[in-house]
């Protein structure tokens, strides 16, 4: 799935810029020219990680920044500032208010991308290549294969592509607790569009696939707040 980059910035050469870069390299770049349309946006679609213009109209980035960290929602989007020159005295401003990374115009779009791609390794360790195990089941995000060794011998398990994902978010955020809406987030990566009711639909799908191998108890439903994979599910007596 292609990591979505909110640009805002209200120069439309430089959005323009980062966007067609951001496509190049198999990023979805969606733009915003100031802080309001941004939140529009931001209503529908969660974006990965979000590139801020430093001085914007109306709203300033780091005003922005501030109310983004402040939203249980939004707090956990990463967030590169962009900045000119002039305005770098200000980069622990920056940082302080939520920043993760600070780019200083005029920059090189190849930086901007390395940037990204460091951040989002660091931040979302789901996003990453890797190979999750627990409790004997294993999931290996590079070859989308999932495993379980029962007593040594390895069994196939057949997952759907949103199930796959689904698991691949639960087992790279144990024991949490995670609404449905949380999950149209970070699973679907949208927010309004899908129903909630779908989540549940789809949780009762990767419940069936794990039940031969008794891994279908370590999906815990957590009444009245959502759904939760733990390494020391409750036997069913
Ligand atoms: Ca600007």
């Amino acid at each position: 799935m292609a990591s979505s980059i909110l640009i805002v910035e209200d120069e439309p050469s430089i959005a323009e810029l980062i966007s067609v870069h951001l496509s190049h390299e198999g990023f979805l770049p969606v733009r915003a020219f100031q802080a309001d349309q941004a939140l529009q946006l931001m209503r529908d679609v969660l974006p990965d990680l979000i590139v801020l213009d430093w001085m914007l109209p109306g709203k300033s980035g780091i005003q922005f920044a501030k109310e983004i960290r402040a939203n249980e929602r939004t707090k956990d989007i990463p967030i590169i500032f962009l900045t000119a020159r002039s305005e770098e005295v200000d980069k622990v401003t920056g940082l302080n208010a939520g920043g993760d990374d600070y780019l200083t115009k005029p920059f090189s779009p190849k930086e901007l991308i390395a940037r990204i791609r460091a951040i989002l390794r660091r931040m979302s360790p789901q996003l990453k290549e890797e190979v999750l195990e627990i409790n004997g089941l294993t999931l290996d995000s590079t070859t989308h294969r999932v495993t379980f060794n029962q007593s040594g011998r390895l069994v196939k398990v057949e997952l759907g592509p949103t199930e796959f994902r689904l698991l691949r978010f639960f087992m790279a955020n144990t024991e949490r607790v995670h609404t449905r809406g949380q999950l149209l987030d970070k699973v679907w990566g949208d927010h309004v569009f899908v129903e909630e009711r779908t989540v549940d639909v789809h949780i009762k799908r990767l419940r069936a696939v794990l039940s031969p191998i008794g891994c279908e108890t370590m999906i815990e439903t957590v009444r009245g707040s959502g759904y939760r994979l733990t390494r020391n599910p409750i036997p069913i007596s």
